[in-house]
């Protein structure tokens, strides 16, 4: 083996990058803004729960079984050989792919484009059933949501004849999964406008107001996590836009601009 590209750095596709390497010689590639969360995972999340449930406005009891349910710290992460950046074209025989930043998911995640048989490998962006989310906003990566909706208005027109995700299966129709996944995060961005709009302020109170696969009150773990981290992104974007201002504290409390 020569080379394994990967979209992003979650462990769940970048984990096993240094066993094929050490196996096979193989180079492992990621985009220099994944390489530079590794330490992210290496240091666990368990630590920066409390932090962002306190801003959240999370009652302490929830914030407490979500620390003990998180995962652990991970030791020794392997690290790219190669980074590859926007338009980067990996160096793999016989095949001729082209690298596409959507960031969102992740800030540095990659879709590849093969133009002679029109295959987009759309990594967590495009699934065929799932809608990913997006982390939380911090100074790094500010607008995850405003910039995984911008990631995938760029891969509009792209003329697919099929897409291989990194989860689930191989689908056609890209431009209509497109155009659904889009819904999915304007509805939830119109959920939490609407929250606001009745006097809701803080995210725990805010992604009450939002469909997610089940109520808010009954999600539990990952799945609760990453609904505070989506409501999050909807406000980092309305704030990105002008629509809401945030006064920051544990909890921090949003409103709209105009009120
Ligand atoms: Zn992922």
């Amino acid at each position: 083996m020569q080379g394994v590209v990967v979209t992003h750095a979650h462990l769940d596709h970048f984990g096993m990058a240094g066993r094929i390497r050490e196996a096979s010689g193989a180079w492992a590639s990621l985009h220099p803004l994944d390489n530079a969360i590794m330490s992210q995972f290496e240091n666990g999340f368990a630590t920066r729960i409390p932090g962002l449930m306190a801003r959240a406005g999370a009652p302490a009891e929830v914030t407490e079984q979500l620390v003990k349910g998180t995962q652990a710290a991970v030791r020794r992460i392997p690290r790219p050989d190669v980074l590859i950046e926007d338009g980067g074209r990996p160096d793999i025989p016989g095949w001729d792919l082209r690298a596409l930043w959507t960031p969102g998911h992740s800030p540095g995640r990659l879709c590849f484009w093969e133009p002679v048989n029109r295959l987009l490998l759309s990594g967590d962006h495009v699934l065929p059933s799932t809608v990913v989310g997006t982390p939380e906003p911090d100074e790094s990566h500010p607008d995850p949501l405003g910039d995984h909706l911008r990631a995938l208005a760029r891969l509009r027109g792209l003329d697919a004849a099929e897409v291989l995700p990194a989860h689930e299966h191989r689908f056609t129709g890209l431009e209509a999964r497109l155009a659904e996944i889009d819904a999915v995060h304007q509805g939830r961005l119109a959920e939490v406008l609407a929250g606001l709009r009745a006097g809701a302020s803080t995210v725990w109170e805010l992604a009450d107001h939002v469909t997610w696969h089940r109520p808010f009150r009954n999600l539990r773990g990952v799945a609760l996590q990453n609904a505070v981290t989506d409501t999050f992104g909807c406000l980092a974007a309305l704030v990105a836009t002008g629509t809401a201002r945030v006064d920051d504290g544990a909890p921090a409390r949003w409103r709209l601009a105009d009120s």
